[in-house]
């Protein structure tokens, strides 16, 4: 039930040669794994050189898809049943939530189809072909997103470099908005930085990790709106509030200056920016700001 859940609420869609031909349920293979091998040397007899050799890149394959058109059939029934000619093609595969916004996508190159299951393959070589499973090799996968600027191995927060990143509205502990309790007025200190953009304006992971939460409530009670938290292997994490659009799913993994959204003005806002904040002391909480540090301190750290 969970899985099948999980199935339908991403997809991948293969295009070739920028025409999208399928879509399906589940892909594997986007991968490479590059071989190393070691040499024993005369001279150094307590350990061994490591070299590296060939990047590999295992198949695609591609389960549970229906056919947009003709053009992936085809191609493998050319390459593989009619074994006519080998037409190596380059395309993409891309992944898309329920509501078909693109959230990834993975570029291949000189590929061939070279395996396909499907349930009525020999009665039924018309169109509206469902599939079972295709198999494609290629010699190349990259993933199609340019990284923003990455210094130290900290990227700017939003937009592409780091002077998309200078207009900061609010810093850690600013005093910027005022709690009512039993009548009195007080002032809230500030858990984060704030950086103002244009909605829409990109927002990237500032240090490599995984996303361990996403919360697409815009009215969630943190006043946090559309958020996600990215969690580093040193145990820190990072918040990033207030989006407009979220293209990240939980246990994703991303680098560096990698796109994990679009500015926007959910949640507890007046305009639209970014809320980043910093759990320095790896807590995980994001709820009380006595528990979390200054995002100062991770940005402009020269890696020391
Ligand atoms: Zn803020």
């Amino acid at each position: 039930m969970s899985d099948d859940s999980k199935l339908r609420a991403y997809l991948f869609t293969v295009e070739i040669d920028g025409i999208e031909t399928a879509r399906f349920q589940k892909c594997e293979g986007l991968e490479a794994e590059t071989y190393v091998y070691e040499v024993e040397e005369g001279g150094l007899n307590h350990n061994t050189r490591k070299f590296r050799g060939r990047t590999r890149f295992p198949n695609l394959i591609l389960e549970k898809g229906i056919t947009e058109n003709d053009s992936l059939f085809n191609w493998f029934k050319e390459t593989c049943l009619e074994n006519k000619k080998l037409e190596r093609k380059n395309g993409s595969v891309a992944l898309k939530d329920t509501e078909g916004n693109e959230v990834k996508r993975w570029n291949f190159f000189r590929a061939f189809p070279c395996r396909w299951i499907g349930p009525k393959l020999v009665t039924n070589l018309g169109s509206d072909f469902a599939v079972e499973r295709i198999g494609i090799a290629h010699e190349g996968v990259e993933v199609d997103n340019d990284l923003a600027e990455v210094s130290y191995g900290i990227a700017t927060p939003v937009g592409k470099t780091w002077n998309d990143a200078q207009y900061v509205t609010s810093v850690w502990g600013k005093r910027n908005s005022f709690i009512v309790d039993n009548g009195e007025k007080t002032l809230s200190g500030h858990n984060g930085m704030d950086f103002a953009a244009p909605q829409g304006t990109r927002i990237n992971a500032v240090k490599s990790g995984t996303v361990s939460k996403v919360e697409n409530d815009e009215k969630n009670i943190h006043g946090y709106g559309k958020y996600i938290v990215i969690t580093h292997e040193d145990g820190t994490s990072t918040l990033y509030a207030h989006q407009s659009k979220i293209i990240v799913y939980e246990g994703e993994t991303v680098e560096a200056g990698e796109k994990i959204g679009e500015v926007g003005k959910t949640g507890k806002v007046t305009g639209p920016h970014l809320h980043l904040g910093y759990d320095g002391n790896k807590n995980g909480k994001f709820t009380n700001s006595e528990q979390l540090d200054d995002p100062a301190k991770l940005l402009y750290s020269d890696g020391n």
